[in-house]
């Protein structure tokens, strides 16, 4: 199920497309899309950002890959008109969606395009699991003239089922866990340590618990020590924009969310980017390694799904980049070429 949405969306699925036929020829399957509305195009089309038909659609798919939704356009503060970002939570909130996975790896051909040290992000691998559908940002909210309320509550059953989600990644991975809260002061950290304890203490995993203010300090000073972070949402979301940056470019990284059942969400985790939307100079980066992740998670395609990865890979160390992450001697390409690319590094022997 394609959701291209505004902006750059269109474009970057195009390319993403074009890798997914490349697998489908290279490894003899074959893939049905279906398309459908949301965001800015929705409200233009219907009216509202996430129309039924979508989810409709939706129910009937294995599989939803998102490219991205708003745009100046649809941009207001009056609260009664249409916002296409609310099509986006709708579209989370109905598929049930509350593992958000956020794997940040350094290419080793781009760490030049980091703020940070060469040292310090050469070998990070990590990846952080936030709760999706819970917390403080979809607690009981109130406002007064002079006073407001958030409220943020867990219940056991919400941490266990993520706790769960992230042992399940570990296991599969380097088998290290950080559960991440703030239990010296929140009374829902206190038990989300609870529940971590519980289901990770003599458990065959590395774990440990750690306050979010030392982790988002942890992040910038020695990255590499993470294999899996697990947390709430509104820490989730804050240490996962923080760790986007260890790469370099906001257009290299792709996101999975997860529920109980099928299908998972697959977004890159940037935006529209209206800038430079139908110019040709979008990375689509990000969205072709949501389908490595989509080919992994959805459909058990491990192969297929390190083809695209070695394939990104090569097309990065052969010198070719998007202007987001050009660096001088590179050759500078737009969206199309390096979809184009990609697409010949899959099928290449
Ligand atoms: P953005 O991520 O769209 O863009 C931020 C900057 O990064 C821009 O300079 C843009 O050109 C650049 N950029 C983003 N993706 C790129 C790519 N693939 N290749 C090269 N450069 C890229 O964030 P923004 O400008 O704050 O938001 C623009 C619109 O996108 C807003 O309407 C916002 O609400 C929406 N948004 C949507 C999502 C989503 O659909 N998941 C996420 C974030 C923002």
């Amino acid at each position: 199920m394609l959701l291209p949405g505004d902006g750059i969306g269109p474009e970057i699925i195009k390319e993403a497309v074009g890798s997914l036929n490349a697998i489908g020829e290279k490894f003899g399957h074959s893939f049905d899309y279906e398309e459908a509305l949301i965001g800015g195009i929705a409200i233009d089309e219907t009216g509202n950002p996430l129309p039924e038909e979508t989810i409709g659609k939706i129910k009937q798919s294995d599989a939803v890959l998102l490219g991205a939704v708003g745009g100046p356009k649809w941009d207001t503060t009056d609260p009664d008109k249409p916002r296409p970002e609310q099509g986006l939570l709708d579209l989370r909130r109905e598929m049930a969606v509350f593992a958000n996975v956020r794997p940040v790896k350094a290419y080793k051909q781009l760490l030049n395009a980091s703020t940070l040290k060469e040292e310090v992000i050469k070998d990070v691998d990590l990846v952080i699991i936030r709760e999706l559908t819970g917390g403080i940002y979809f607690g009981e909210k109130n406002r007064k003239e002079a006073e407001a309320l958030d409220t943020c509550s867990y219940s056991t059953e919400e941490v266990d089922r993520v706790i769960k989600f992230a042992i399940d990644v570990a296991s599969k991975r380097r088998k290290k866990i950080t559960s991440v809260d703030k239990a010296n002061v929140l009374e829902t950290s206190r038990l989300w340590r609870e529940r971590a304890q519980n289901l990770l203490s003599g458990n065959e995993l590395e774990y440990e618990d750690m306050l979010v203010d030392n982790c988002a300090m942890q992040l910038i000073r020695n990255p590499a020590q993470f294999d899996v972070v697990v947390t709430e949402n509104m820490f989730g979301d804050i240490l996962s924009d923080e760790a986007a940056m260890l790469t370099g470019s906001i257009g290299m990284l792709s996101s999975g969310s997860f529920g109980d059942s099928k299908p998972a969400l697959f977004e890159p985790i940037h935006g529209s980017a209206p800038d430079i939307a139908g110019k040709d100079m979008a990375n689509p980066i990000a969205t072709i390694s949501s389908c490595a992740m989509m080919l992994r998670h959805s459909f058990s395609l491990e192969e297929e799904a390190k083809r695209i990865e070695s394939a990104i890979e090569a097309v990065l160390e052969k010198g070719y980049r998007t202007l987001d992450i050009m660096e001088n001697g590179k050759e500078q390409v737009g969206t199309k070429q390096i979809g184009g690319l990609i697409r010949d590094e899959i099928l290449a022997n």
